[in-house]
């Protein structure tokens, strides 16, 4: 079996759709599982919703609206008959969505994240499955909570292997275009989870290892895995194949194209992944598998933009040591900091943070009480795995350089732009 992973830019409207099932038609869809995402934006849409709905705003019904304006639209430009069972299955599930709305009782954010998030994903792979059942493909539609079992760590829950992996064997068909959910879970009483945003290729990797698929193929609107990203730099080339370790390093800095919890269970059982447009389907793209690094020597970037550069020193001229470094670390858990780089010397601690929620301005005083705080705001890291002094040269121009960091194979480096 091929596992193929259609994300929200993909399936974004109706013409979307159509090329999903013109992909299908040019690299088959005999024995394949497809994982899709919500349409669109509509994850972020759905977050809205549950914005409104804790502040208790007026704009709850606009905003649960619009998310149904948007399908429905979609809907109308692919189905000509509105009396096809696709509007109902959708109206039904938009129904359940209000109905959830209007009788929850928990206070649990996110708990009631995933209930009402959850929905994007079971409209899109609603309407992907009537289309193509319309177009002449069967396909089988998974509810996806059927399968993937999690604990209830609601919008980042983690995978129970063991129930999964039964729950897989036994139900998926071979032979048939099964389609199902990416980003779902459910927990031991049956309410939905989430994988954490992006999730749908984990999702896609977990059946692929369930299922010891053949291949895992995301379809992007990128050609494949990019040295760079082209939106910042020039000449930003195509990698035909790199190896599970370094596509791990790769999006452990920040790369984006693969969610990093994906490659794990891939290369536990040595299952192929690879990246392609959907646009060109017949295109090679990227594959990342088995194999060395050796072949593997142009310098990739990664940039992170909006990072926080703190740095500590004692206030007493006492070394930071691991007792202060513990401390340190625990508060920046607490405050949902997310460190991206370390850098110590004996009297100074400096790191590189993204401070997501805005906390950094109430963990500032705290740490202050014990430490000499300065930080830059709005600074970017930049990563350069396999540099070399051309690739640094092209980070550091017309830029200042705060912070450098070199180890064998990758160079980090803090800039402010000026
Ligand atoms: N729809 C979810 C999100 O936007 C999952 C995904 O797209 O992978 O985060
Ligand atoms: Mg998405």
């Amino acid at each position: 079996m091929r596992v193929f992973k259609f994300g929200g830019a993909s399936v974004k409207d109706a013409a979307g759709i159509k090329n999903v099932y013109d992909v299908l038609q040019k690299v088959g869809y005999e024995d394949v599982l497809l994982v899709v995402s919500a349409m669109g934006k509509t994850t972020n849409a759905l977050e809205e919703v549950i914005k409104n709905y804790f502040e208790k705003s007026e704009e709850l019904n606009a905003s649960v609206q619009e998310v149904k304006k948007y399908h429905n639209q979609i809907l109308l430009d692919l189905f000509e008959d509105e009396k096809n069972e696709v509007f109902a299955g959708v109206n039904k599930l938009f129904s359940e969505l209000e109905y959830f709305l209007a009788h929850n009782k928990s206070p649990n954010y996110n708990f009631v994240y995933d209930q009402i998030v959850s929905y994007g994903e079971l409209i899109s792979t609603t309407i992907l499955s009537h289309f193509m059942n319309f177009m002449g493909i069967k396909t089988q539609w998974l509810d996806v909570r059927n399968f993937i079992k999690t604990n209830s760590n609601y919008r980042d829950a983690e995978v129970d292997w063991e129930l999964t992996q039964k729950n897989i064997a036994k139900n998926v068909k071979k032979k048939m275009l099964n389609i199902t959910q990416g980003f779902l879970g459910s927990d031991e009483n049956n309410f939905t989870t989430t994988l954490g945003r992006e999730g749908s290729d984990y999702t896609a990797g977990i059946f692929a290892y369930c299922l010891n698929a053949e291949s895992v193929t995301i379809w992007k609107d990128v050609p494949g895995v990019m040295n760079a990203d082209p939106r910042y730099f020039e000449n930003a080339s195509l990698l035909n194949h790199i190896s599970y370790r370094e596509a791990i390093e790769m999006a452990f800095y920040g790369a984006t194209v693969i969610h990093p919890k994906t490659l794990q269970p891939l290369q536990k059982k040595e299952i192929p992944l690879y990246v392609k447009s959907f646009i060109n389907p017949m295109l090679a793209g990227t594959c990342v598998s088995k194999g060395s690094d050796s072949e593997w020597q142009i310098p990739s970037f990664i940039v992170k933009r909006n990072q926080l550069l703190i740095s500590l020193s004692s206030i007493d001229f006492s070394f930071i040591m691991e007792e202060n470094i513990s401390e340190i670390f625990a508060l920046f858990h607490q405050f949902k900091l997310k460190v991206n780089l370390i850098q110590n010397s004996a009297i100074s601690f400096s790191v590189c943070v993204e401070d997501k929620f805005g906390n950094f301005k109430d963990l500032n005083p705290i740490l202050a009480k014990k430490f000499k705080v300065d930080f830059d705001e709005n600074v970017t890291l930049y990563t350069i795995r396999h540099f070399n002094e051309k690739a640094a040269q092209t980070v550091e121009q017309n830029k200042t350089v705060l912070l450098k960091q070199v180890s064998r194979e990758t160079m980090q480096i803090v800039t402010k732009e000026n």
